[in-house]
């Protein structure tokens, strides 16, 4: 169990959201630092994330949104947020130059066919710098693999980090460069490896609540990657079961015919149809199995063309 009151301490508070938002790690104004958040959930949500911040916040407006990663779920309230509260946006640095030239092929929302609306950034978040957010300072982190450009934050005095999708409680998060033939394993093995050597005593995942056994959280990764680097297709399957859901749960309903163009369409499926070794069958054949097996998991429900959330 995490013991709230060393959140309070650090001037946080956790926003543990449901499907498709991430989490949101709030900071209240301080003599050193102005209102901030850490990520800022999806942009389908984002009239509840302003609803949750405002009754946070009260009167104070929020002045700083830090994106740990540009991923569409933790970006996507940026722009509603800026159009809110007129506050600032910090990205990481290995992301600045696509989020100034908006190039939406870097950013991975075409990849997956993801919404996020465009924003602004005003400064860069470099891995290495020290940051003063509420009343402590937060080392920010490079923390690759799930991402290439993530970050993370650590702070020191309390052992609390904030880790994204490098490291969730019972589950590993999908490993993006490898659905784009690029290697992932590797940098997600030395991630957990860096987590470890911080010896963080409670961890704020992006998704999920705060977890004080990161023993056993890494121990579940690890074995998970392990896993994914024996059999790359099951890292496939997992990834196209993952965005499947999250399409379905923004979209809700479906013609089945207009889901099976959807996931033989969409950028992110070409490439892994491309790379996946047994998909012999044509890519519409492999949209169907997939849709068959989340019918069959009881995750979506079928009426005669219609597909939905079950
Ligand atoms: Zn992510």
């Amino acid at each position: 169990m995490v013991n709230p009151g060393i959140f309070e301490q650090l001037g946080l508070r956790v926003i543990e959201r449901g499907w498709l938002s991430s989490n949101n790690v709030l900071f209240r104004s301080t003599r050193g630092s102005p209102a901030t958040l850490i990520d800022t959930g999806y942009d389908a949500h984002s009239e509840q994330t302003i609803s949750l911040l405002s009754a946070q916040l009260g009167d104070e407006a929020l002045e700083r949104a830090l994106n740990t990663h540009l991923h569409s779920d933790h970006c996507g309230g940026n722009a509603a947020l800026q159009a809110r509260w007129g506050c600032e946006v910090w990205v990481p640095e290995a992301s600045a130059d696509a989020v100034a030239a908006w190039d939406e092929d870097k950013l991975s929302f075409r990849a997956t066919d993801q919404r996020c609306r465009p924003f602004n950034s005003q400064r860069s978040l470099r891995p290495g710098e020290r940051l003063r957010i509420g009343t402590h300072d937060w080392d920010i982190i490079a923390v690759a693999g799930h991402d290439p450009d993530a970050l993370m934050f650590y702070q020191r005095d309390s052992g609390v980090l904030i880790t994204a999708d490098a490291l969730w409680e019972d589950r590993l998060a999908i490993i993006f460069p490898e659905l784009a033939g690029e290697s992932g394993f590797g940098a997600a093995r030395a991630a957990l490896d860096a987590i470890e050597k911080l010896e963080p005593a409670i961890v704020i995942p992006g998704h999920g609540r705060p977890f004080s056994g990161v023993a056993d959280a890494l121990q579940t990764s690890r074995r998970r990657i392990e896993q994914f680097e024996r059999e790359p297709e099951r890292h496939f399957v997992y990834a196209e079961r993952a965005l499947t859901m999250f399409h379905m749960l923004e979209h809700r309903c479906r013609t089945e015919t207009a889901l099976v163009v959807w996931l033989t369409e969409t950028p992110v499926f070409r490439v892994l149809q491309d790379r996946l070794v047994s998909a012999q069958s044509n890519a519409s054949d492999r949209a169907t199995r997939v849709i068959d097996r989340l019918v069959n998991d009881g995750l979506l429900k079928r009426v005669d063309d219609l597909i939905s959330v079950a």
